[in-house]
């Protein structure tokens, strides 16, 4: 079964009373804000929701995400593929007095002006945060690592070759 196209906002106080669950996919043409901190948005990003109301009345967005996109890598320079997966716990909240006062285990998001949740800026928010500080290949496809093992078995005449700035000055000179 093909899955949805994730709803682009909600409603997440009608949703959690109804405890709706969403699986469903935002297409990588919507994601070109995440588009500009990577070189390339690859997939679709598949995402889970789950609407619910917590013991304290509090509206929470319980959700996965995940989204392959393409990195350059620090230590080669080559590019490669990572998998950015994020899991989110959110309370919407009016202002942020409101989200001083959620309890830790919840990171707040903010209502748009029509009382609804912006499932693809809050998504793609927590894409860019997932990104690696400094993105590297795992070591063992890294370029670089077997560059240095073969530059240290470079052969013993081709180390002491002259330097061809001293033979060009030798030659000059003649
Ligand atoms: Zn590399």
């Amino acid at each position: 079964m093909q899955k949805a196209k994730l709803p682009l906002t909600i409603d997440p106080y009608k949703d959690a009373q109804r405890r709706m669950d969403y699986e469903g996919f935002i297409p990588v043409s919507q994601l070109s804000r995440l588009g500009e901190f990577v070189g390339n948005v690859q997939t679709d990003a598949q995402v889970t929701l789950s609407l619910s109301v917590d013991p304290q009345r509090l509206t929470v967005i319980k959700g996965t995400a995940e989204v392959d996109v393409e990195l350059g890598c620090q230590r080669c320079g080559n590019a490669f593929t990572q998998t950015l997966g994020v899991e989110f716990c959110f309370s919407p909240v009016s202002n942020m007095d409101q989200a001083d006062s959620l309890p830790e285990i919840y990171e707040p998001v903010e209502l748009n002006e029509f009382g609804q949740v912006d499932l693809l800026a809050m998504i793609e928010d927590e894409f860019i945060l997932s990104l690696p500080l400094v993105p590297m290949h795992e070591s063992e496809h890294c370029e670089v690592s077997v560059e240095e093992q073969v530059f240290g078995e470079l052969p013993a005449e081709l180390a002491s070759k002259p330097n061809p700035f001293a033979v060009l000055a030798n030659l000059k000179k003649n």
